[in-house]
């Protein structure tokens, strides 16, 4: 038994996340965690919103609501969209907690004791007319890298570069529309080139990365330099040090403190626990594994500054030094970075429309369908487009007429004949061979998620459910009338391939495994669920503005990844679909929709 963290990027709170986000970091994540889990392994999987930063500071400007409140409210419709689709956390939180604040105020403290971080000159902007420092996102200009011309002084909304004031073209006071003054200031910078050498050497020991994350992140540390880790900004981590953490205009970068989240969540989640140590066995024990989940924008931070981090608060930089008070932390054992999903041939955008959100698309699809859309034709090792006519498809053609009708075909038949799980006679070779090719499958499907290849994974599920579909078809039961015990083994046969289908599925679909199971004539729970508990901010000293919901679970109820035999006489009932078949008209009405 291995201790497992399961990574997932921090969804950023300025608004509702749509399926581009969830296919990128979510699914993909929890996929992965209740396999481990099936596997007897020890996971925790952790995130929480993102909730610091200037864009959630110009939602709040826009909604006329404080950052807290804006941060409060998308942080609870983010909370609600997660654990629709089943999403299974062990601890969904956010990064406005006092727990967070203190965390990253820990892991800073290190990092500027053991040197790594340089407090250098940069130009501050202030305005002339009040001789006051001048916030970056009040600072508007043309964006040097395309043109856009009102970008922000801290970032491009259009090409998406993080920018410095001094950058901008043209750069105006979005106040008073007075040019900003620039002067020399102090501002803390992390010393990135200090980790070239530990950086290139633990690379050089991950093995089985996807080739993608493993080039790109080869590139970044062909050049680095020092990078900045404080702003000019009144909401976010004040900076723990003497004549800094009592200014209301400087703050940590939202990035620097958003990747410590990954260890305040762990540490977030022991505490509630009842055990404040527990989180050490996912970061200290050097047998645990840690693997991130996100889409590929956010590579860098998750390969290169995150690990540099790490390295710099063990005090394993080129300047040495010695851990903190959190001990020695481990490395991430895995980046696992999505491709970007687009939406009928265009990038999702929340300003243009393109776009459908998970609220949206759960009130009309069940969950299931969409993690089955994810899973089976995801952005996982290239872009891929999301269009509503393969939605369709994929929905009626393979899930209901493939997973679906096998279900509801041979309980609905064995029901109708036996009212329970036949006896079996002798099996014959044909029986057998179904058997062996369901049981094949704990396997090769097993070994397919655990190297993150899910597409493989349910690829290689529904061949099997084609196998046992095929099975019917040829052995015909409903011709059996004269022969009972031969119509009982087949019928057993195929509700035992179902069976053991239905676990090799709860990884990917587990709402459906769920009915399943209670189909079967299973208690209790099979697939186990997140649900939302209202929490109080366990410290003082953060930005949470009352109570607020956390995404949590009791994932100790999840069965053994292996075939089970089911037990003839257990009574079956005539089962409803498992799965909606939908009308071909959805995509017409879909597509209006977005037009709309
Ligand atoms: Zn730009």
């Amino acid at each position: 038994m291995t201790h497992v963290l399961t990574a997932l990027a921090w969804p950023y709170a300025n608004g509702p996340r749509h399926i581009g986000h969830v296919a990128g970091f979510g699914v993909p994540a929890d996929v992965f965690a209740r396999y481990m889990r099936m596997r007897g392994h020890d996971v925790l999987m952790v995130s929480g919103t993102d909730e610091h930063g200037t864009p959630i500071l110009v939602q709040a400007d826009s909604e006329g609501l404080t950052a807290a409140e804006a941060a409060a409210k998308y942080n609870r419709v983010i909370v609600e969209d997660l654990d629709a689709l089943g999403l299974s956390y062990d601890l969904f939180t956010r990064t406005t907690t006092g727990n967070h604040y203190k965390t990253v105020q820990e892991l800073f403290t290190t990092l500027h004791a053991n040197g790594y971080i340089l407090q250098q000159k940069t130009l501050g902007a202030i305005s002339p007319s009040t001789g006051r420092t001048l916030p970056d996102r009040y600072i508007e200009g043309t964006c040097p890298h395309c043109g856009f011309d009102s970008a922000r002084g801290d970032q491009c909304d259009n090409c998406g570069r993080q920018l410095d004031p001094t950058d901008l073209i043209d750069p105006k006071s979005r106040i008073n529309g007075e040019t900003p003054k620039f002067v020399e200031e102090d501002h803390f910078f992390l010393d990135l080139p200090a980790f070239a050498e530990a950086l290139h050497a633990w690379l050089d020991t991950r093995t089985g990365w996807r080739t993608n994350v493993l080039r790109f992140t080869k590139n970044l540390l062909d050049e680095m330099h020092p990078r900045p880790i404080s702003r000019d900004l009144d909401w976010g981590v004040p900076i723990p040090l003497e004549g800094w953490v009592d200014r209301p205009d400087k703050r940590l970068y939202v990035w620097f403190d958003a990747v410590i989240g990954y260890l305040s969540a762990t540490i977030e989640w022991a505490r509630r626990s009842g055990d404040p140590d527990a989180w050490k066995q996912w970061w200290q024990d050097p047998e645990a594994v840690s693997y991130y989940f996100m889409g590929k924008d956010n590579i860098v931070f998750h390969s290169e500054i995150w690990p540099a981090m790490l390295l710099g608060a063990n005090g394993e930089g080129a300047g040495g030094g010695e851990p903190g008070p959190l001990g020695k932390l481990n490395l991430p054992t895995e980046v696992v970075s999505s491709e970007f999903l687009t939406m009928e041939g265009k990038q999702f955008s929340s300003s243009r429309r393109v776009v459908i959100y998970v609220r949206d698309f759960l009130e009309r699809y069940s969950p299931d369908a969409l993690r089955y859309y994810i899973c089976a034709a995801g952005p996982e090792n290239q872009d891929s487009d999301f269009t509503w006519a393969e939605f369709l498809r994929r929905n009626n053609d393979e899930l209901v007429a493939g997973w679906g009708n096998l279900v509801n075909r041979s309980i609905a038949m064995a029901a109708k004949n036996f009212g329970a799980v036949p006896e079996p006679g002798e099996l014959e070779d044909v029986d057998r061979e179904l058997l062996a090719t369901t049981r094949a499958a704990f396997d090769t499907v097993g070994e397919l998620i655990g190297a993150n290849k899910v597409r493989a994974g349910i690829g290689e599920t529904m061949k099997a459910v084609a196998a046992a579909n095929k099975y019917l078809a040829d052995t015909a039961p409903w011709k059996m009338k004269e022969d009972p015990k031969r119509q009982g083994t087949v019928l057993y046969t195929v509700l035992q391939a179902v069976s053991d289908l239905k676990t090799v599925m709860s990884p990917f679909l587990p709402h459906s495994s769920q009915r399943v199971h209670e189909l079967l004539g299973g208690e209790g729970v099979f697939a186990p669920m997140p649900y939302i508990e209202e929490v109080a901010d366990l410290d003082e000293g953060g930005a949470t503005d009352g109570p607020y919901p956390i995404l949590t679970g009791d994932y100790s109820d999840t069965p053994k990844w292996e075939s089970v035999p089911l037990v003839p006489g257990t009574v079956l009932e005539k089962p409803t679909p498992v799965f909606t078949k939908l009308e071909p008209s959805i995509v017409d009405e879909e597509i209006e929709r977005l037009n709309a």
